[in-house]
């Protein structure tokens, strides 16, 4: 039977007149009909979070963290029907797909048991000065389409433990797990608190221009991100900008290049690159470069094959959705156009019979300044540089206009921690590809976001800090 889908506004479900479908990215299929929320439809859910966030910001973090167990519980007995859609509307394996349900149920949780709590801030003979902390109100949260359930679970679970209500707008690309998910969460939380709405960008411009809403959390690209903010400053409203990277991956000459390379791989082509923290940039160290080339390039060919069939158990996959499908075909032909050297893929025409599917692709030292290594790629093309003098690796590293992850290789872990701490990234990992942990802060440096989100300086952003001084005589 085919799935249908609602939004979902005081805890009931609404259909709509006007519905879009998605483009199963594997087999360019439409999918399943889904309402597309009017205006009307948002100023009830602004109005109806308004509403429940009298009494829901009253609970204590204990209440709060209660039914976020339940709401975990809740995706793990239906972790079969999500990540069936999920894998439909992103073309992600069963595996990948599994992923995105299983992270969200285990960040969930982990909200269940990290929350915040008052703290002294300062005492001395004659005060104690105590911080408290307090919602803000309403939470937009806009998404992306690479990691449609994990990426909108951070921002309803900061909400929720910390006393707001969220409406939720998934990308307009991958909305039918996010939507399923809130209706099949109805009843565990007070109407109103847990909302979600179908649209695109002028949904979204209408929630960072809504006096109603008092928080903004975005994730996507730097240029809506822009658009956010200035959106947002009308209002004033806080806003958090996860935006995109172009991490830069080290390999310093002693690495191991046994684990390393399965593990640069993994940076580079897990969910075919699609991945905001992906290694997009690649600077091996001259001395090792061209063993290193011959081994990325076997481990790449054997271990991220495309597989139309989406159960086969692999980690790579299709473009989500032709625009970027576009995009990543555009970095490759400007590869081809300026004769830089592609060591494996390649193709962009006919590469399967149907689907949004690109080979992994490995290119070998194109100029610097060339878009594969200026742009985010956000698809499976991979630039592979050298470089033989560490301070000229490290300013090349670091861009002027992103700072989001990076990544160094080593033998020697305090060497790799000093080279970590001289790039200008919100996030360094060490001998590991980049994957965030629930409770590690995570953020943008420059053009790459705005705040962060994730542990207890990501909920701190979820609210207002309020500080009572209270005298001691
Ligand atoms: P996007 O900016 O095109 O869209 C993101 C969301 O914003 C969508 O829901 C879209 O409908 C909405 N939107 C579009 N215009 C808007 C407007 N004017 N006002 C308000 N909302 C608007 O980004 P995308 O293509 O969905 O996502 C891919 C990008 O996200 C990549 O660059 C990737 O690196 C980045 N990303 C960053 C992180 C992170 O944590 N830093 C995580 C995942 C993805």
């Amino acid at each position: 039977m085919q799935p249908q889908f609602f939004n979902v506004i005081n805890d009931e479900l609404r259909g709509g007149e006007k519905n879009h479908t998605v483009t199963d990215p594997r087999t360019e299929d439409e999918l399943w009909p889904c309402p597309i929320a009017t205006t009307a439809d948002f100023e009830d859910a602004v109005a109806a979070a308004q509403a429940a966030f009298e009494t829901w910001s009253k609970t204590t973090v204990a209440e709060r963290q209660a039914l976020l167990v339940k709401m975990a519980e809740n995706i793990k007995q239906n972790a079969e029907e999500l990540a069936g859609i999920l894998a439909k509307e992103t073309g992600k394996s069963k595996i990948l797909a599994d992923i995105d349900v299983g992270a969200a149920i285990a960040q969930s949780l982990y909200y269940s048991k990290n929350g915040l709590e008052d703290e002294v801030q300062f005492e001395d003979d004659n005060v104690k000065v105590i911080a408290t902390h307090v919602p803000i109100g309403v939470v937009g949260a806009i998404c992306p389409w690479n990691f449609p359930l994990i990426l909108s679970n951070i921002k309803v679970v900061s909400s929720l433990v910390t006393g707001n209500c969220v409406i939720v707008k998934p990308s307009p690309f991958t909305p039918y797990a996010v939507m399923k998910w809130v209706e099949l969460s109805r009843g565990i939380f007070p109407p109103g608190v847990f909302q979600v709405l179908n649209g695109g960008a002028d949904l979204g411009a209408l929630m960072t221009l809504h006096p109603g809403i008092g928080k903004i959390s975005f994730t996507g690209t730097i240029a809506t991100g822009k658009r956010v903010m200035a959106s947002c400053a009308k209002t004033l409203k806080k806003v958090t900008l996860e935006l995109a990277g172009n991490d830069a991956c080290i390999v310093l000459p002693d690495a191991d290049l046994s684990k390393a390379v399965p593990s640069i791989a993994s940076g580079g082509f897990f969910n075919a690159g699609q991945v905001c923290v992906a290694s997009k940039r690649i600077y091996v160290h001259e001395s090792i470069y061209d063993d290193f080339l011959d081994r990325l390039v076997k481990e790449v060919e054997s271990g991220y094959k495309i597989q139309e069939d989406h159960s086969a158990p692999s980690v790579f996959g299709p473009v989500d959705n032709r625009m970027q499908y576009d995009v990543v075909r555009g970095i490759i032909e400007d590869c081809k156009r300026n004769g830089y050297n592609i060591v494996t893929g390649g193709e962009t025409e006919g590469v399967t019979g149907k689907g949004f599917w690109l080979p992994p692709t490995i290119v070998s030292r194109p100029p610097e300044d060339s878009v594969l290594v200026q742009e985010e790629q956000f698809g499976p093309v991979l630039p592979v540089l050298s470089w033989s003098d560490e301070d000229d690796v490290v300013k090349r590293a670091n861009l002027a206009n992103a700072g989001l992850g990076a990544s160094v290789y080593s033998s020697d872990l305090k060497e790799a921690e000093r080279v970590a701490r001289r790039l200008e990234a919100g996030s360094v990992w060490i001998n590991q590809s980049e994957r965030p942990n629930f409770g590690a802060y995570f953020s943008g440096l420059k053009d790459s976001g705005f705040g962060g989100e994730m542990g207890k300086q990501g909920l701190l952003s979820y609210s207002y800090t309020k500080c009572l001084h209270i005298p001691k005589n």
